[in-house]
């Protein structure tokens, strides 16, 4: 009698734990087979799952294992360095290797029965074939510093204000990869970014293999890019926080735009850091790895600027601007103390605004706050709109009349008297983007304005016809969030007015001077880019303040310097690494009550090597009528942080708690 072959399938479910087959009589697999996907019952249904490991035995009896209804080898094998980086990824995150594993794939390859679709070629938006600038010396310098084509691993941050040309050495180094027969991955924070670096890429390599890969392409697409990118055919892939899991068997250099973006880090299901994963990647497949930013993260620096652990990252610092004449723009504050604004626009700032009107340039007004005012309130019985699941103030939308929980998404009609005193006078408190759209319009009725926010561009089409409208200068002043920031060229914008940053300089969350200081550099690097000088002007009561002062002489490692030395003071990150649990539950009482017995299971560890603090009630405590608390662990050594957590996790699954609880663990959180 011969013994059947056992097989060792990944699959899509919430146990930390692979699952054994038998190969079905008269077939055998060889470890060739390793890396396709296979059809496996599981229950009373089906799966889909990947065959990982054909081991000699099992602890379960073999007359129990059920066979496996089939191997699909419509798709070739997953490589190994792709199981390393979903193996790194369950490990380092503690999540179930299957659910990392399945979620990676494109859904169609998850499906039992997957919808055929139509063939189609990917089109480019042709930009025309693009002739190569030359070079600056800054460029050159960094050029000259990063190894492509030879093996190696080797993290760069590269560091440069928007404008000094970061993109075109990325475009340089992909140019060597190619060269060298070697596959890139481009990686950016944005889906609306994609688009124009596309072009750009798609335009200096018109023959390249080149696809993109976000949530927002059709399942068809992403299947046959991810498929294209699998089998070799793309040699070029552009891609938001999921394509760091892109199989490609000849990758030779990895590229991450905007790495201090905190899109890279995934905020639901798998908590995990694409930026993280992709230095992992870089340094299991022995290839370069290129972070850049204008404001690169904390952590990133302090990599680079060997202060602790002696510049594990090379720093490259490109420090003008890559277009001949094109100046750094001019950062100034504005003294809100003195120059009291008026509908939350200065006299100073509306005056500027007024000089680009009357020589036709553009000005943008940056508030990071959509809708009209984020709180509609009765002076006469202290009425105000709430959110009834959240513990959140409902905002006041006057374009469509609606209130709405920007937490939950509920939303409502706006009341037309004070819904406790009847009282007809209600008032809308503090100031979004439509409030100042609507001052501006008043102030300046002859102007064309635009406002661009997630409510008036929270489509991809629609954001494009923004950025064309603003392109081709139909529009005179922007009213915009941060989604205006990032990664355009509007060459006719001239002038930039931060109307309300202070309130990030006293927030609760330490992260937050860090992301103002990133949210104005980017800002600022919107205005005078092409011959035309710019102009920041900021709104602020505190003038004086470090983070103001830094921006004002663009001097990023100034800035950094200082939070560093604040961190490290304070024993914060990246001094120390961290990981949260949350819980989620109809009762505070009973979120918190897990945490404790979370705690609790950690006493009976003898390491003294992590420190927990006290389970507390998240800032925003309630949402979606779940109140939400946190537990915060931490250690000076990320090694025995990881080894804690392994054992720990396992602790935690195991503790008894009501039926609606859900709870997450998060390592290395970003946001408090
Ligand atoms: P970043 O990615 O740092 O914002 P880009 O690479 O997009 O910078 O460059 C900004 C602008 O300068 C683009 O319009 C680009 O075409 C141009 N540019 C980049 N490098 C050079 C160069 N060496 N000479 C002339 N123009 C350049
Ligand atoms: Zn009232
Ligand atoms: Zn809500």
């Amino acid at each position: 009698m011969t013994v059947p072959q056992i097989a060792r399938v990944a699959l899509d479910v919430p146990l930390r734990r692979l699952f054994d087959y038998r190969v079905a009589d008269g077939e055998s697999l060889s470890m060739a087979d390793i890396g396709y996907r296979v059809r496996v019952p599981f229950g009373q249904q089906h799966k889909i799952g990947i065959l990982v490991e054909l081991p000699e035995a099992t602890d379960i009896p073999i007359a129990q294992l059920k066979a496996i209804d089939g191997i699909l080898r419509d798709v070739p094998t997953l490589p190994p360095d792709w199981f390393r980086l979903t193996g790194f990824c369950a490990s380092y995150y503690h999540a179930p290797l299957g659910q990392v594993m399945l979620s990676t794939l494109p859904a169609s390859l998850r499906a039992l029965a997957p919808r055929r679709h139509r063939q189609r070629r990917p089109e480019h938006p042709l930009a025309g074939a693009q002739q190569a600038p030359v070079l600056t010396l800054e460029q050159e310098a960094s050029l000259a510093a990063i190894a492509v084509g030879a093996e190696g691993f080797r993290a760069y941050l590269l560091h440069g204000v928007t404008g000094s040309g970061k993109t075109e050495v990325y475009l340089r180094l992909i140019e060597r990869a190619l060269a060298a027969g070697r596959q890139s991955l481009l990686l950016v924070p944005e889906i609306n970014l994609t688009p124009q670096l596309e072009a750009r890429l798609a335009a200096r390599f018109p023959a390249a293999g080149l696809v993109s890969l976000h949530s927002e392409l059709g399942e068809a697409a992403r299947s046959r890019n991810w498929r294209a990118a699998l089998n070799g055919e793309a040699r070029i892939v552009v891609g938001t926080r999921l394509a760091v899991f892109t199989p490609l068997p000849e990758i030779g250099l990895i590229v991450v735009d905007e790495e201090h973006d905190a899109s890279f880090k995934q905020q639901d299901g798998i908590r995990y850091s694409a930026r993280d994963l992709a230095v992992f990647r870089a340094r299991d497949r022995g290839i370069p790895i290129v972070l850049g930013s204008a404001t690169p993260s904390l952590e990133s620096w302090a990599n680079a600027s060997g202060s602790d652990t002696s510049g594990r990252y090379r720093l490259l610092t490109l420090r003008g601007r890559a277009v001949d004449g094109a100046r750094l723009p001019l950062v100034r504050c504005i003294d809100t103390r003195v120059d009291k604004p008026r509908d939350g626009l200065s006299s100073t700032l509306l005056l500027a605004i007024e000089q680009r009107l009357a020589r036709a340039e553009q000005s943008l007004v940056f508030l990071n706050r959509r809708g009209y005012a984020p709180v509609l309130a009765c002076a006469a019985c202290g009425w105000s709109s709430s959110c009834q699941r959240c513990a959140a103030h409902l905002v006041l939308h006057l374009a469509d009349r609606r209130l709405r929980c920007h937490h939950c998404g509920y939303e409502t009609r706006v009341p037309k008297t004070c819904p406790t005193c009847g009282n007809q006078d209600l008032g809308a408190f503090g100031r979004g983007t439509q409030r100042i759209e609507v001052a501006l319009a008043e102030r300046f009725p002859q102007a064309r304005i635009l406002r661009v926010d997630r409510d008036s561009a929270s489509s991809r089409k629609q954001w494009e016809a923004v950025v064309e409208t603003i392109q081709n200068g139909a529009a005179d002043i922007l009213v915009g969030t941060q989604m205006l920031a990032k990664g355009h060229d509007f060459p006719k914008l001239t002038l930039v007015g931060a109307v309300a940053p202070d309130a990030a300089l006293f927030a609760a969350d330490w992260r937050a001077p860090e992301r103002l200081f990133a949210q104005l550099m980017q800002v600022a690097g919107r205005a005078g880019r092409a011959e035309r000088p710019g102009e920041v002007l900021i709104q602020t009561q505190y003038p004086d303040h470090p983070i103001y002062q830094a921006l004002v002489r663009h001097d990023y490692p100034a800035f950094a310097a200082a939070q560093l030395g604040e961190r490290q003071q304070a024993g914060f990150p990246p001094y120390a690494y961290q990981a949260m649990l949350r819980a989620e539950a109809p009762r505070m009482a009973d979120a918190l009550s897990f945490l404790a017995a979370a705690r609790a299971c950690s006493l009976h560890d003898d390491s003294h090597s992590v420190t927990f603090y006290d389970p507390v009630p998240m800032r925003l405590s309630r949402r979606a009528s779940l109140e939400r608390g946190q537990l915060l662990v931490e250690s000076s050594s990320r090694r025995a942080l990881q080894r804690f957590l392994g054992d720990w996790v396992t602790q935690v699954e195991a503790i008894r708690a009501p039926s609606r609880l859900r709870w997450h663990l998060e390592v290395d959180p970003l946001e408090f």
